[in-house]
């Protein structure tokens, strides 16, 4: 869990934490009801953080490409997670290395 968590952080620069946080703790008790889902936690993490912070940050995290539109999570359930641009569908980086 820490380590989606600060995969998360380090995307946002360290902005939203306490969203963040708040995101963290509701897969916290989803992964207690279904450990085996540990190994998806990243990606899951991620595209809560993007859904909670949509209102504040409609645009994050923006696409180096294209700078007009914010990345996308993919695959939706996966162990290896990437941000990718939906109008080329390349991989920008790995959740946690997008900076
Ligand atoms: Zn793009």
């Amino acid at each position: 869990m820490d380590q989606a968590t600060d995969a998360v952080l380090r995307d946002l620069e360290g902005r939203h934490t306490e969203l963040v946080e708040r995101c963290a703790e509701q897969r916290r008790w989803w992964v207690e009801q279904w450990p085996e889902g540990h190994e998806f936690l990243t990606c899951l993490l991620a595209q809560d953080v993007q859904e909670a912070v949509r209102e504040l940050d409609p645009t994050w995290p923006l696409c180096p490409e294209h700078h007009d539109h914010p990345l996308r999570v993919e695959p939706d359930l996966g162990t290896d997670p990437f941000w990718v641009c939906e109008k080329s569908g390349l991989p920008i980086a790995p959740i946690g290395s997008l900076h």
